[in-house]
């Protein structure tokens, strides 16, 4: 038995995988396309990138002809456990969907988002799945299955009577989308969920308080302060759902590091988050989704909601804002990702910056020193794609190889 043991042991043991070089049309190492550039990846890491390496002895060479070879690509806002509104409305799908279908079904929706070309998602709460996004993160780590490496937000933080399913006699208890949680009980849910596995914490500056009623806020400056007091502390940054001037005031004022959406933001908003160093997700393909949902074709005029998340996206621009990618994924299919980006474009972006964004600024503003840019010493999260996304930003769609630590994703 026991040297049966020791010879399943030598079978498990990794055989130090050859070398693989990687030769493309050109490179985008996060700021910048480089035509004629190979990139040199041995074990998990990058090792080398530029223009005429040589090729180390008994090393893999992969061509890749008029492909651009990116970092993989970091999604800033998904929610793998939802699934698209047009299949199944999000009431539904907390109300009514078992934990372990919404587990399942986030299992593929990871798969569907690294083939796309995203190593990285910043997973922006279960919406009514507790913890089930620190399971599946660890089911990936573990190789159980596969997908993206990912940064959790858990069960996202609101104030009590501020989200739903909403609706029913006062006396039913329903399951919620989010955590609803007040005054000091909001610093002990910080540190539960920090303590649960989340790698940030995600609150809600601002909601509908009924339904149809617009935005308005929800905590107070002083339950904002505290909570990201605590988060900081436990080393975790925080995010703040927030779209009204005041729930985006209170949320920038109480030192969070980014701001979803903020989709009716005016200039002073975007000027106090570029002073104060908070990145925005605009999160444009949201809208433009729901509002397909509801019957637009996408063509002029578009409706109130498109226009003011366009509009607020150049006032952030504007102001120098550090735009994030992220498109709040979940909304729309799990692998259109780059859906954001190809809005980010048609708004006015230019490429480069959007690729950029998906990249190493992503990487910036999430504290991921390790991945985001093509360069020696990083994890070869890495993905190709056919033809110039510089030049056409759709490029980014036709995905021709992705690899994840060094190991080419299948
Ligand atoms: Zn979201």
């Amino acid at each position: 038995m026991r040297h049966l043991l020791i010879a399943l042991a030598l079978l498990a043991s990794p055989v130090a995988a050859a070398p693989i070089v990687l030769r493309p049309a050109q490179v985008f190492d996060g700021t910048a396309m480089h035509p004629g550039w190979q990139v040199i990846v041995d074990g998990e890491k990058i090792v080398a990138v530029g223009p005429g390496l040589t090729v180390p002895t008994g090393a893999a060479v992969r061509d890749l002809p008029g492909a651009t070879l990116m970092p993989g690509m970091i999604e800033g806002h998904s929610h793998l456990l939802l699934h698209p509104y047009n299949e199944t409305p999000w009431d539904t799908q907390v109300l009514n969907e078992p934990l372990a279908l919404r587990t399942v079904r986030a299992t593929v929706a990871a798969l569907a988002t690294l083939r796309a070309g995203f190593t990285t998602v910043r997973d922006l709460g279960t919406e009514g799945a507790g913890y089930a996004d620190v399971g599946l993160k660890r089911a990936i780590e573990q190789g159980i299955v596969p997908g993206p490496r990912m940064i959790v937000a858990t069960r996202a933080l609101v104030a009590t009577g501020a989200y739903g399913p909403r609706g029913f006699e006062p006396g039913v208890e329903v399951p919620l989308g989010a955590e609803a949680v007040d005054g000091p009980a909001l610093v002990t849910a910080v540190r539960r969920q920090i303590g649960n596995g989340a790698d940030i914490v995600k609150l809600y500056a601002d909601y509908r308080w009924g339904p149809g009623e617009p935005s308005r806020p929800t905590f107070t400056q002083a339950e904002m302060t505290a909570a990201v007091e605590a988060a900081h502390s436990a080393g975790r940054q925080v995010t703040a759902h927030a779209s009204t001037p005041e729930g985006m005031r209170r949320a920038i004022l109480a030192g969070v590091d980014a701001i979803e959406h903020g989709s009716d933001g005016t200039a002073a908003e975007f000027k106090l988050m570029r002073e104060r160093g908070v990145a925005l997700c605009p999160t444009l393909a949201a809208g433009d989704a729901i509002a397909r949902y509801r019957g637009w074709n996408g063509s002029d005029p578009a409706p109130d909601a498109v226009l003011s998340d366009r509009k607020s996206f150049a006032l952030a621009r504007a102001a120098g804002v550090k735009m994030c990618m992220g498109g709040d994924v979940g909304v729309y299919a799990h692998g259109d990702n780059a859906r954001e980006m190809v809005l980010m474009s048609a708004a006015g972006m230019p490429n480069t910056d959007v690729l950029h964004a998906a990249t190493a600024g992503n990487a910036a503003s999430f504290g991921l020193a390790d991945r985001g840019r093509i360069a020696p010493g990083l994890l070869a999260d890495l993905v190709a794609v056919a033809g110039d996304p510089a030049r056409d930003i759709k490029a980014v769609k036709d995905v021709v190889l992705v690899m994840k630590g060094g190991v080419i994703v299948e």
